[in-house]
């Protein structure tokens, strides 16, 4: 199946008072036409801030030394502000996580939506509202039009979601970056949030990157996954063979560390994971492995394909 987002070796690094820190090494992943991955790990571990890299919505101390992202056969990276302009909500879409951060409250969400489509569709007028009233259907937004002159003070913390994936989906983009989209909603609605975004995906034929720690709810609503620690990715393989068969002792760890039936103990990881600014030898994992051998302290394990599609970065797999 084509690929239609793949970041090659990426590097990035924070300039900061203390000086350079890298926070992502060598990072790499793809994602498929209608298909999601799922980028897994603790707070901290790059998730976030490599999804930004592809919409270039980066702090001003960021800085990416060396690596590439590729978008439609195109390196995003060089474009200009302009071209990504035309790339960033028409092309790749963000559900963020926290959707009250994402609309404005001093315009209804109708007036929002026109704005995207506007910008992004070039429609005005019937037109606009026509399309704006079907995005807010698509995503099950009862009244559709009436809700259109709402403000978001006057939506629930689903229907803002929704509202939100309502943008996305009337500019047609080809990849939603849903990070950590259900964090601030309840239970019930963080299962009709992630069945929409699964129709969208399947009816649209979109590609999804889903950015989460939560593995049961990755199990449920992605295809391919990866693993990051620390900046790096220590494990990559579809999601079935992952919860069959994880490799890496990290992601051993993190699936201990969930509910399930077949975890009767739950188990913490101990310690914390290192800040940008921590020198650490060898493994990045190696002060929290429980597996840790000599070689681990000193020595960086590589990627490797340890099985059919199924990668890891450990001395032991
Ligand atoms: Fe643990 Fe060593 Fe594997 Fe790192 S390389 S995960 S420290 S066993």
């Amino acid at each position: 199946m084509a690929k239609i987002l793949e970041l090659n070796n990426l590097n990035l690094g924070f300039n900061t008072d203390t000086g350079y820190h890298q926070a992502l090494y060598g990072v790499s992943y793809s994602i498929e036409q209608g298909k999601t991955l799922a980028l897994v790990g603790e707070s901290g571990c790059g998730k976030t801030i490599s999804a930004m890299s592809i919409l270039q919505l980066l702090p001003k101390n960021a800085q990416i030394s060396s690596g590439e992202i590729i978008y439609s056969g195109k390196n995003l990276l060089e474009y200009s502000a302009s071209e990504m302009q035309k790339i960033r909500g028409k092309k790749i879409a963000l559900i963020p996580q926290d959707p009250m951060t994402s609309l404005n409250p001093l315009f209804t969400v109708g007036d929002q939506l026109l704005e995207v489509i506007k910008i992004h569709q070039g429609l005005v007028g019937q037109e606009a509202i026509k399309k704006a009233t079907e995005a807010f259907d698509a995503v099950q937004i009862p009244s559709a039009k009436e809700r259109l002159k709402n403000y978001p003070h006057e939506f629930s913390g689903g229907m803002k979601q929704r509202a939100i994936i309502a943008m996305a989906l009337a500019c047609d983009a080809e990849i939603l970056i849903a990070d950590e989209p259900t964090t601030a909603l309840d239970v019930t609605i963080q299962a009709q949030i992630m069945e929409l975004i699964r129709q969208i995906k399947e009816e649209k034929n979109t590609a999804v990157l889903l950015i989460t720690h939560d593995l049961a709810l990755v199990k449920e609503n992605s295809d391919e996954i990866s693993v990051m620690y620390a900046g790096r990715i220590v494990e990559k393989a579809s999601t079935s063979d992952f919860f069959k068969n994880p490799k890496h002792p990290y992601s051993v760890a993190l699936l201990n560390s969930i509910p399930s039936n077949t975890v009767k103990t739950l188990s913490i990881i101990q310690g914390q994971p290192p800040t940008i600014s921590q020198q650490i030898s060898g493994c990045r994992f190696h002060p929290r492995c429980t597996e840790c051998t000599e070689a681990c302290k000193s020595k960086i394990p590589q990627l490797k394909e340890i099985g059919p599609n199924h990668f890891s970065a450990c001395h032991l797999c």
